[in-house]
């Protein structure tokens, strides 16, 4: 088996990681990453016009096709090959650009990300150590990721876009033993025995969670130690599991971890019901005044900004659901706006119909603050001319989210979170109207913003059938605050 610039970099993370990948894929957790995949796809592509005009070596099943590309190429310097394709023996690299100068060559490997990440580091030196190993003097090696302060203004600048930053490889000595120890690994048809680390979670290390954690901790008593929520950091928990104290029981007998996090494993432990902090809620509950909204948006990320005035990965609101009461217990009423503007600015008619549908000083709930507050004022800053209504909307937003979080009302069947989607079920467990699960096509938030965005390519047909779906979806985040009102109202 041969390495190549990812494998090589899944072995830095873990070498049980890169022999799982090689004998027993199918173990591997589904990754949910069509939309990284297509940002970054997006962003390489894009990257390539940053020294002008470049020659690219198109991807092939044939890698041999591409390295002859390549050395054809090379000896016509000087000039830019993108993808240029590179062996030494049994370790191949494309490189993303490479500047083939008279005096030896430069290295730029592109990420979409807007942050440095060790593993980075680690892939420029691979690609360093092949072209040296080749007899090309490398003189320089350089990153190149998203500059997330870039703000679009007419057509995107490639030069703004990006951040390039040289890097030092990591001494070729280093490299090559890593090169040994991993050809080692891929070659040896016996599953290595290495435990759990830090490098298991997404750090600066690492830019993703490990898709074989289930794995590795199947054995494992359940519920452990990495089923424990409430601000209980990996590290915290590794911390436990390498004292041995991976059971509830054992965890708490040992003192525990939190108090929120106790909560929890005594609530699971002991079949306990539920803590309810009557005086908080009723508190807050005081503080409602009708007419009573309640909103939820939907939202899409793509790295290369479409729209001027936004940035890269910036949440651009398409959607929302309104639930709301004109008085107390009266009638519910419902309203929602999905954009058919798939290629312009959806935030602009969606600012528009919002500031319709809910009058100024109004009492408006959502679940989590802190997304609506930040996308009102995204927005009242693009759009000067709802720039007051919005952040009247944002100043008079009351948030039901703290009341789990802080445990003020917590139900074992909540386990480690107090996400919407925990608290619902847990809230209302036998209930089909609240149940995620009984919606088509969408049924999250990230399969919302890939519908949307997938509209502009679908037939009329397919575009009704999906929008359906996608308001359905909506409409259901808010009825579920409506319900977890109701809920609350009930306690005496
Ligand atoms: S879960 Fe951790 S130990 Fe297991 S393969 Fe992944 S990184 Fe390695």
């Amino acid at each position: 088996m041969n390495l190549s610039k990812s494998r090589y970099c899944v072995g830095i993370r873990c070498q049980k990681e890169l022999w799982l990948s090689c004998y027993k894929e199918e173990v591997a957790k589904e990754l949910d990453n069509d939309v990284i995949i297509e940002n970054g796809n997006k962003v390489g592509e894009f990257a390539r016009g940053l020294f002008g005009n470049y020659i690219l070596i198109e991807n092939n099943d044939n890698k041999e096709k591409m390295i002859q590309e390549t050395k054809k190429y090379l000896a016509k310097k000087p000039n830019i090959i993108c993808e240029a394709s590179f062996s030494y023996l049994n370790n191949f690299c494309s490189v993303d650009i490479l500047k083939n100068d008279e005096d030896g060559v430069e290295i730029y490997e592109v990420k979409s990300s807007t942050q440095k990440n060790e593993i980075y580091i680690d892939d420029l030196s691979y690609q360093t150590w092949i072209l040296k190993k080749l007899g090309l003097n490398v003189k320089k090696s350089y990153l190149v990721y998203v500059n997330n302060k870039y703000i679009k203004k007419g057509e995107v600048d490639r030069d703004s876009f990006f951040k390039i930053e040289e890097i030092t490889p990591r001494p070729m000595e280093e490299i090559e033993e890593n090169i040994k120890k991993l050809e080692m690994t891929i070659n040896n048809s016996q599953e290595p025995d290495i435990d759990l680390s830090v490098n298991c979670k997404n750090n600066k290390k690492v830019s993703y969670d490990c898709p074989y954690f289930q794995y590795c901790t199947r054995n494992l008593p359940t519920p452990n130690i990495f089923d424990v929520g409430w601000k209980t950091t990996f590290t915290k928990k590794l911390e436990f599991y390498y004292q041995n104290k991976i059971s509830y029981s054992d965890i708490l007998s040992e003192g525990g971890i939190n108090p929120k996090a106790n909560l929890q494993m005594s609530s699971e432990l002991n079949n306990l019901g539920p803590k309810i902090d009557k005086d908080s809620i009723k508190s807050f509950l005081s503080t409602l005044t009708y007419p009573l909204y309640f909103l939820d948006f939907e939202s899409y990320q793509v790295a290369i900004p479409e729209i001027d005035g936004t940035h890269p990965y910036q949440q651009i609101c398409f959607q929302y659901s309104l639930h709301y009461y004109l008085e107390e217990n009266k009638e519910l009423y419902h309203k929602e706006f999905l954009s058919d503007d798939y290629n312009g600015n959806p935030m602009r008619g969606l600012c528009k119909k919002l500031c319709e549908d809910i009058p100024m000083n109004s009492c408006v709930i959502v679940y989590n603050q802190s997304f609506e507050i930040t996308r009102l004022k995204e927005m009242a800053a693009l759009f000067p001319e709802y720039r007051t209504h919005l952040l009247n909307i944002a100043s008079n937003i009351k948030d039901l989210y703290p009341i789990f979080r802080d445990q003020e009302y917590y139900v074992k069947e909540m386990g480690g979170s107090s996400s919407i989607k925990e608290v619902l079920p847990a809230l209302f467990p036998n209930d089909p109207s609240l149940d995620y699960h009984n919606l088509n096509q969408v049924h999250k938030g990230d399969e919302a913003s890939e519908a949307f965005l997938s509209l502009r390519t679908k037939s009329r047909e397919e575009q009704e059938e999906l929008r359906h779906n996608m308001l359905k979806y909506c409409e259901l985040d808010t009825y579920a605050t409506v319900k977890i009102l109701q809920k609350l109202n009930t306690i005496k």
